[in-house]
This record gives C-alpha cells, sequence and structure tokens, in this order.
C-alpha cells in the first residue's frame, strides 16, 4: 500500500520492517525541516539528522508551524522517519560550573518542547565533560539532569551517545553509560546512540570482533536500549581516545567491517546516519554504496 498523506498525522513512528536499510547523514537545518526532508529523499536518504539549534551557541530560530506541517506531510508521503536531532556540543551537562549545567538544562527542555511538533523523534546529546571533577560527579550532574528533565508525556526518546573518550569526556565506555541510564526514573524515555567512530577510538574492536562488543553492550546496556546509530570511519587507530571521523572505507574501520555493520542482526533494523566529511554528493554516494552492500 502507499503511504497516504493522513499518516503524517500519525502520533508516534513506529519500527518498519521493510527489509531496507533506513539511512540517512546529517543534514543543515538552516532552511527548515521541509527543506532538509526534500534535500534527504535528493540525496537517496529515507532518515536524517540535525543539530537542535546552532551547534556552537545556544540561540534557537523560532520554530516555523507550517514548515513542520509541511514536513510531517512529505515526510508522510516520502517514507521520511525517525528523525534524529542532535544537542548542540557545546552543551556541558556535567559542567564544573553551575551555570553551564543550568542553561544545559534550558536548552534540552527547550529542544524537547520543540521535539514534540514531530512527534516520536528521538534526541541525541553528548553526556558531556567532567572536566577535573571525576566521572563519577559528571554521572552524577548528568542523571539529575535528566531526571529533571524528561516527562512522563513527552513522545521523544533522549539517547545518550557513545564517545571517544577524547579529555575527560563521559561516555567512553558502556559501564559509564550504563551508570547513566540506572539513576534515571523514566528510562523508557532513554536509549543510546552508538557511534561507530567514537566506540573504535574508545576501544572497542568492531572490526575484529563485533559480536563481542555487541554483546557487551547487550550484556551492561541492553540491545533494546540501542536506538541508533552514526556510522563514521576512523582517521585513527583503534582506543586512540582522539574522534576524527572518516568517509565511509577510508579510515581504520573500513569497508568490510561496515558491511557487517549494516548486516548484522542486531542493528540491521536501527536507523544509520552518517556524519562523514562529506558535502551532499559525497553523502549520496556513500548511502548508494552502503544501500548496494545491505542484505
Ligand atoms: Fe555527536
Ligand atoms: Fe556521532
Ligand atoms: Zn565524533
Amino acid at each position: 500500500m502507499e503511504n497516504s498523506i493522513s499518516e503524517g498525522h500519525s502520533k508516534v513512528q513506529t519500527t518498519p520492517k521493510t527489509g531496507r536499510l533506513r539511512i540517512g547523514c546529517h543534514l543543515s537545518s538552516s532552511k527548515g525541516y521541509l527543506a532538509m526532508g526534500k534535500e534527504a529523499v535528493r540525496i537517496g536518504a529515507d532518515t536524517f539528522q540535525f543539530f537542535s539549534r546552532n551547534p556552537r551557541g545556544s540561540v534557537a530560530k523560532a520554530l516555523d508551524e507550517q514548515d513542520v506541517a509541511a514536513y510531517r506531510e512529505f515526510a508522510a508521503a516520502s517514507d521520511l522517519q525517525f528523525l534524529l536531532a542532535h544537542a548542540p556540543y557545546t552543551m556541558n551537562p556535567c559542567s564544573a560550573d553551575a551555570g553551564l549545567r543550568a542553561l544545559a538544562k534550558r536548552l534540552m527542555v527547550d529542544d524537547l518542547q520543540r521535539l514534540e511538533y514531530t512527534p516520536g523523534s528521538c534526541y541525541n546529546f553528548h553526556p558531556g565533560s567532567h572536566v577535573k571533577q571525576g566521572v563519577e560527579v559528571g554521572i552524577k550532574y548528568i542523571t539529575e539532569l535528566l531526571n529533571e528533565v524528561l516527562t512522563k508525556e513527552q513522545t521523544t526518546t533522549v539517547l545518550l551517545e557513545t564517545m571517544a573518550g577524547k579529555g575527560t569526556e563521559v561516555g567512553r565506555s558502556f559501564e559509564e553509560l550504563q551508570a547513566i541510564l540506572a539513576g534515571v526514573e523514566l528510562k523508557h524515555k532513554m536509549g543510546v546512540c552508538l557511534d561507530t567512530c567514537h566506540i573504535f577510538d574508545g576501544g572497542y574492536d568492531i572490526v575484529n570482533d563485533l559480536d563481542g562488543v555487541l554483546s557487551e553492550f547487550d550484556r551492561l546496556i541492553g540491545l533494546e536500549k540501542l536506538k541508533a546509530v552514526h556510522l563514521n570511519d576512523s582517521l585513527n587507530v583503534l582506543g586512540s581516545h582522539k574522534d576524527r571521523h572518516a568517509k565511509i572505507g577510508e579510515g581504520n574501520i573500513g569497508l568490510a567491517a561496515f558491511e557487517r555493520i549494516i548486516n548484522h542482526p542486531a542493528l540491521r533494523d536501527l536507523p544509520f546516519y552518517l556524519e562523514t566529511p562529506n558535502d551532499q554528493d559525497g553523502y549520496a554516494h556513500e548511502i548508494a554504496l552502503l544501500r548496494e552492500l545491505y542484505r
């Protein structure tokens, strides 16, 4: 059956079993939602990620409700699903500065309110950097913030991103992510976004032991918590804690590993998002390449 326009008004996105790779990339939100939707379709994507606001600053454009409505209609007709908003990466929920923690809370509250205009979306954020406070203090601040911000009513799932462990980043191991999730009261509103470059840089060998890494994830966090995958190759080697993305197949993870990743039974039905150093043509090429490798 063809998608009908009316589906654009359905409340929550459901997991489709289309047998098709669900893939997109990070897109600029500067021209609004409908423009992102159209660009996604143009480059062969059926999902996408965007910054919830200026990635460096804190100012968010006023939400254009007409644009969102037009987007939702277009998305339903085009089978665009699994909208993923990425919080600004300067936001630090576990800063030593109480003012910056309060800012992180305001930003997250505002982002989550805006995301209710596109119900059933995901919201991904970097857990933050504990600076010199120690990882336990960082984890405590992050869970406190989530417990203040999450509501029973929200339809958005909030995702912790797996981090490379650059500097004092929290979320460099599955144990740290699990410790954050364990402290959150509304657990069903939470999930994890696995970034392939980050976990590889974090020391998880997804090239030679993908099964082992995913078993470890399942043991500590639970694979049902895994909601999205950032597909990035890495310029650096396993365990380098650097976080420099490379194009798919041009880094130390390599194309054969990405073929295994997108086809792995635990991952293949998840939405994948490219954050590789590419222009739009480069993204279109990587999306086509990965679709070809999907069985
Ligand atoms: Fe990120
Ligand atoms: Fe990422
Ligand atoms: Zn990164």
